[in-house]
């Protein structure tokens, strides 16, 4: 199917043109006419499927059709859990919407509220905000939403993982309840169909996840290790298979500063990326990664979330999360589009229940490699699919409740289920890699929030388009 065959007019065809992209994804054939409808949606389809052009798309449309725009008021919202997101998704906005008369603002904490209180003074058509800041704003009556037409919940399930329930609750009863509301979500489990009840009357629902064009093909392998010799054989494999460019992901900010000195001691350079460090160096470090200026990031999950970049080749991940979903979003940011990717993860002693956890989802096991010289000291066993762990800790709970729940949705699933405990060792051979970890939820949140408005819009912002590899 063509864009042209989607009901959007011209200018909005013309920038989707000029951004390289010939036909639509799975995600937007499917979404955008029924958005244009004015149905409710809520999707499944994770980060690399082309979801933000599925949603933004029909909402420039409906919008340019008519300007009731007062001051304050925002048109349509769309809010995302973290600021790199919020970044992101409005640049996209202001790229989708670079021949209409509509403007657009990002709006997310940490950053001097001035600003933004100053751009919503005109209204903004298409407003970006992670949850927390956009409460700030509203309690200090810098944004009304009484003309508000469209509400959109993107990364619905890293909200709620972030626990952000709350917020989003207290801004849902502000809305007025005659508007088009659309949800996305990587995966629709009980969290997020409930809050889909509170929030979307009668939705259509849809899912790519399924569809061969939208399945990363990633190659995924890991390496039993000894925790204290992670380090070691991170270095030992970064040179042995120059590993040029890679997202490590790492569980705490402490532990991310560590490892960067670990491989520098060792002549690898690397750069540590979490919420300990400032605004600006983030936004740096995230531009440099993405030119390859610097090709090792270490970045603790919740600091990784928004990072998109196409054509990564390789995640690790230095520990393993938990909850699962986490793995799955980590091991997206790799095999986008098409592209093959590889995800590496680390296995230690202490890391085996969220592994059983994580193979329990994807439905099968993960290919084993051994590295010479870094077996454990005690075997690590194989984990068993049907794995349910006990729940020890409150906060564990609901990861423990995505375990059991048997998402057939899962982008990256396969029946390929092996008999329980033979040890099955496997060997791949590792080429490229990249990585990830994620833990340190709470001491990362609430750093939600910091500016970047976009009332003048880019123009050339060009980006790689990854359908086109
Ligand atoms: P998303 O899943 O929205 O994060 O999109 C992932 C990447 O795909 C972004 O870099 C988009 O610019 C790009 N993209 C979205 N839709 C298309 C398309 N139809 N053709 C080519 N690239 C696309």
């Amino acid at each position: 199917m063509a864009f042209s065959k989607l009901g959007l007019s011209d200018p909005i065809l013309k920038a989707v043109t000029e951004l390289g992209y010939q036909t639509p994804t799975s995600i937007q054939s499917k979404t955008i006419p029924v958005v244009l409808s004015g149905r409710n949606v809520i999707a499944a389809a994770q980060t690399g499927t082309g979801k933000t052009a599925s949603f933004v798309l029909p909402i420039l449309e409906k919008l340019s059709q008519a300007q009731t725009q007062r001051k304050k008021r925002v048109r349509a919202l769309i809010l995302a859990p973290t600021r790199e997101l919020v970044v992101q998704v409005e640049r996209n906005v202001a790229l989708y919407s670079k021949h209409l008369p509509l403007t657009s603002l990002a709006m997310y904490g940490g950053v001097d509220a001035k600003a933004q209180k100053q751009a919503l003074i005109e209204g903004v058509d298409i407003l970006v905000a992670t949850p927390g800041r956009l409460l700030d704003m509203y309690t200090q009556r810098a944004v009304h939403f009484d003309e508000l037409e469209v509400l959109v919940l993107d990364e619905a399930d890293r909200m709620l993982d972030m626990g952000f329930i709350e917020d989003i609750n207290k801004i849902l009863e502000k809305l007025p309840e005659a508007r088009q509301s659309l949800l996305f979500s990587a995966t629709l489990n009980n969290q997020v169909r409930a809050l889909a009840k509170t929030a979307i009357v009668k939705p259509v629902e849809i899912s790519v996840i399924s569809d061969n064009d939208a399945k990363p093909k990633i190659k995924q392998w890991l390496v039993a290790v000894d925790k204290d010799k992670k380090s070691a054989l991170l270095s030992q494999l970064i040179q042995e298979h120059n590993w040029q460019h890679a997202l490590i992901f790492i569980e705490t900010k402490q532990g991310a500063a560590k490892l960067v000195s670990q491989l520098e001691k060792r002549g690898i350079v690397a750069e540590a990326f979490h919420s300990g460090r400032s605004q600006a160096i983030r936004e740096q470090l995230l531009a440099d990664f993405k030119t390859g200026k610097v090709g090792l990031l270490v970045a603790t999950g919740v600091a990784a979330r928004g990072i998109d970049i196409d054509d990564l080749p390789l995640v690790v991940n230095y520990d393993l999360p938990f909850p699962a979903s986490d793995y799955i979003h980590r091991i997206g940011r790799t095999g986008r589009a098409g592209a093959t990717g590889e995800a590496v993860s680390f296995l230690s002693k202490d890391d085996f229940k969220n592994l059983c956890a994580i193979e329990s989802k994807l439905g099968h096991i993960i290919d084993r490699v051994e590295v010479e010289g870094f077996a454990p000291k005690k075997p690590m066993p194989v984990s068993i699919l049907n794995y349910v762990p006990k729940a020890k800790k409150q906060n564990d709970a609901k990861a423990i409740k995505e375990a059991k729940a048997s998402d057939s949705r899962d982008p990256y699933a396969n029946s390929k289920v092996p008999s329980t405990t033979t040890k099955k060792p496997r060997t791949p051979k590792p080429k490229i890699g990249q990585l990830t970890l994620n833990k340190g939820k709470s001491a990362e949140r609430g750093k939600e929030s910091a500016v970047r408005s976009s009332k003048p819009k880019p123009s050339t912002d060009n980006k790689v388009n990854p359908w086109n590899n």
